[in-house]
């Protein structure tokens, strides 16, 4: 990847620690309808375009979510240590063209029951892709436990835009080291390295 059309201070992603517990902030109101399967190799990333019609509200605002896509290991780290894997649930505020990413991390452990429906399937070369009517909620990947981080950041790919607030959930989701390991066959090491924060406060919802 180069990152050479990236520049700014406020950049992503970035080492977790110090956050700030702020009893403000509430779990994410999320409504989410299940989709078909409509499985996308990006080259760099496996993309789930989502189907129309889910949405969170963030700030009052609501933001539609268009996709989901992987890293291998984990992008954002944690007290300095990475996860095998992130996913990154991409929402867009079609009024102002802002990002709201949730990104959640996978550790080794348990065969995750929607992968295990997904890895057979994933195109294995760029711009090839795989539909199917199957469906699925992503309410149902994401973490029980609604706690998180947030902060102000960026895209992780060029042109790396600092319009992005994410939304990092504290607990991590399993899979199983054989579905990590079919996405990182495909993705390789397709994570950005850790950014400065440069004094930005990251925060704390107790969830
Ligand atoms: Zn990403």
């Amino acid at each position: 990847m180069d990152y050479t059309p990236c520049g700014g201070t406020v950049q992503s992603p970035v080492n977790i620690e110090g956050a700030v517990y702020d009893p403000s902030l509430a779990d994410i109101p999320q409504t989410y309808n299940s989709t078909a399967t409509h499985i996308v190799n990006k080259g760099h990333t496996v993309q789930f375009n989502y189907d129309a019609g889910s949405s969170i509200v963030v700030g009052g605002e609501t933001y539609t979510l268009l996709q989901f896509h992987t890293h291998t290991h984990s992008e954002h780290a944690l007290g300095g240590a990475s996860f095998p894997m992130e996913m990154h649930f991409v929402h867009k505020n079609e009024a102002t063209g802002k990002l709201a990413v949730i990104g959640v991390f996978v550790r080794e452990g348990a065969e995750n029951s929607f992968l295990k429906g997904v890895v057979d399937h994933l195109p294995a070369t760029k711009d090839s892709t795989y539909n199917a009517n199957d469906t699925f909620n992503v309410a149902d990947i994401m973490p029980g436990n609604k706690s998180y981080f947030t902060y102000s950041g960026s895209l992780t790919t060029p042109p790396c835009s600092e319009t992005v607030s994410w939304f990092v959930m504290e607990n991590p989701i399993e899979a199983s080291a054989t579905q990590i390991g079919d996405f990182e066959n495909l993705e390789h090491e397709n994570h950005r390295p850790l950014q400065p924060v440069n004094g930005r406060t990251i925060k704390f919802h107790k969830g």
